[in-house]
């Protein structure tokens, strides 16, 4: 089984312990794992802790709250990279209303901003036969939502988007499946009152979906609340599994199918 998405350049993971994580997670059934770059501080990390260690592949790209203190021309960090064969895809890129705009910014301009990165980003896809893992998040209602998938629309013909960590109802993943693309499940669905996301797990069809950690956030339960690392797929897996009432193997070959395929692995 793949983590389709943690942090393996987090500050929180010393460089010296990742063969460890990994040993761990394979331990738990963990057999691969795609670390998302987040920023120009961790890009060549992701990229050189794929290139060393077998099981783990990277994605470049720079996250939404990180637009505003990243250079005009991003693509000039990224794309010299994006041949290597460890690129599994670009991300992590998208939408973020959440968060306030950093200090200086309007928060038109830092919306502005992200969502120009994201078109960008999808270009880079595009052009280098990529597909794309998206952040989306809102304080409340489904405007970055929304809005990232106003602009997959212009993309979808040529590129595959997951919206990871996907907090939302069945019909909102709909929206995504007609358009070609994926959505991926964290330890969130091993919460109690995560009906929403149990459900969106019970309907998707198979081939629509992946797991991930986002490591090193949202352990799942039982280790709500610790730092999270990708062997903690497991327990994501075995809620996946028991909610759509198939076996570890079955969840394991259909979501590896998935996972192979959007990845280009
Ligand atoms: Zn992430």
């Amino acid at each position: 089984m793949t983590d389709s998405h943690c942090h393996l350049g987090s500050h929180k993971f010393a460089t010296s312990e990742i063969p460890e994580l990994i040993e761990r997670a394979q331990q738990n059934g963990i057999s691969r794992m795609i670390t998302l770059a987040t920023s120009e501080e961790d890009l060549l990390t992701n990229l050189q802790l794929a290139q060393k260690y077998e099981p783990v592949f990277a994605c470049l790209g720079i996250h939404p709250c990180d637009v505003h203190h990243t250079r005009d021309d991003f693509e000039t960090l990224i794309e010299p990279h994006l041949n290597d064969p460890k690129i599994a895809a670009i991300g992590e890129t998208g939408l973020d209303y959440f968060h306030p705009a950093p200090e200086g910014w309007s928060q038109h301009d830092y919306h502005a901003r992200q969502r120009d990165f994201l078109r960008r980003h999808f270009q880079l896809a595009q052009k280098h036969g990529l597909n794309i893992v998206l952040h989306t998040r809102d304080k409340n209602g489904t405007a970055s939502f929304d809005d990232c998938l106003e602009i997959y629309q212009e993309f979808h013909d040529s590129v595959r988007a997951v919206f990871h960590c996907f907090p939302g109802p069945f019909t909102l993943a709909e929206k995504v499946i007609a358009l070609g693309g994926l959505v991926s499940f964290t330890g969130i669905a091993t919460f109690k009152n995560a009906q929403t996301v149990t459900d969106t797990v019970q309907s998707c069809p198979p081939g629509s979906f992946m797991l991930e950690t986002d490591s090193p956030y949202l352990s799942p339960t039982p280790h709500r609340g610790k730092r999270c690392e990708p062997g903690f797929t497991k327990y994501t897996a075995e809620k996946v599994a028991a909610l759509r009432e198939v076996t570890w193997n079955e969840l394991e070959e259909e979501t590896e199918r998935t996972v192979c395929s959007f990845f280009r692995i």
